[in-house]
């Protein structure tokens, strides 16, 4: 491969790491400056974050409105903010139950349970909540805390150190984006990110999303899906031979295989895989029409 050519090839992946970076170092620290603070906020507040940074997704992935808000953040690799607003509070309180953080903040809170009873309880490192006469004072920083604290597993709450707390509570499946999905130029890896997530030009996708009359392929007068596409359209016949001959290493192939790759291939496998099925879409300039 040229030197060039494969500068274009690197672009995708730089744009999309650029994307995640930039989200991660300058918008999402403004997003959640302080949010142990105004963490309990309203349905609509939380909403109207989430939103904005769905926006970041849409544009980091070149995915559509259709997609799901759960498959856009698997393209990515991102975190609701409201779930990192939690992890961030339970980090606070394990600090606050291990007396981490200043005395004046430990002020704020009540004696914890153990402190307070010579008697064997049964969740002895709990917080006792305090009384709240509204909704605003209960969703406020201490009592949402302590409620958060209280949820948490006995066993998470007695962890050695902070880290292997935050290890544990961490859902790592949430902050994993398969190196894969970034691979390759950026207009042909938005394209196959389109046809995984039924978002594509393909009939049957336009179709799903009201943007035509009929599912089927003008050519073939069958349904245009992805697996017509890839394996049956006789349109694109030329293409596929060379198609199966550059992924001969992979086969039995499948729709699913092409889309998603095979967690049984190592990283740089499913790259070829990748390219084979971006050279795939760009042979065929389906999607240029
Ligand atoms: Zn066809």
């Amino acid at each position: 491969m040229s030197t060039p050519q494969r500068w274009r090839r690197s672009a995708w992946s730089n744009l999309c790491m650029q994307g995640l970076f930039s989200n991660k170092v300058y918008v999402r620290p403004l997003l959640e400056y302080s949010s142990i603070v105004w963490g309990g906020c309203t349905e609509q507040q939380s909403i109207s974050f989430e939103r904005l940074q769905n926006e970041a997704a849409r544009i980091v992935t070149g995915l559509t409105r259709s997609v799901s808000l759960e498959n856009l953040y698997e393209e990515c690799g991102w975190e609701s903010l409201q779930y990192r607003r939690k992890l961030q509070t339970c980090c606070f309180m394990y600090k606050v139950y291990n007396n981490m953080v200043p005395q004046y903040v430990l002020d704020l809170f009540p004696i914890n349970i153990n402190e307070r009873s010579n008697y064997e309880l049964r969740n002895p490192e709990n917080f006792t909540v305090p009384f709240s006469r509204t909704t605003l004072m209960r969703k406020s920083c201490i009592p949402n805390g302590i409620d958060i604290w209280n949820g948490l597993d006995t066993n998470v709450k007695l962890s050695l150190s902070l880290s292997s707390f935050k290890n544990i509570i961490k859902d790592a499946s949430k902050s994993l984006v398969k190196p894969y999905y970034l691979h390759g130029t950026r207009i042909l890896a938005v394209q196959h990110a389109r046809i995984r997530n039924r978002c594509s030009n393909l009939n049957l996708h336009l179709f799903y999303n009201h943007l035509t009359i009929s599912p089927l392929c003008t050519f073939c007068n069958s349904v245009e899906d992805a697996e017509h596409f890839f394996f049956v359209c006789r349109r694109f016949q030329t293409q596929r031979l060379v198609f199966f001959r550059e992924t001969r290493v992979f086969h039995p192939l499948s729709t699913k295989t092409l889309l998603f790759g095979l967690d049984s291939l190592s990283i740089e496998g499913n790259c070829k895989l990748f390219e084979a099925v971006h050279n795939y879409i760009k042979c065929t300039k389906r999607f240029q029409e």
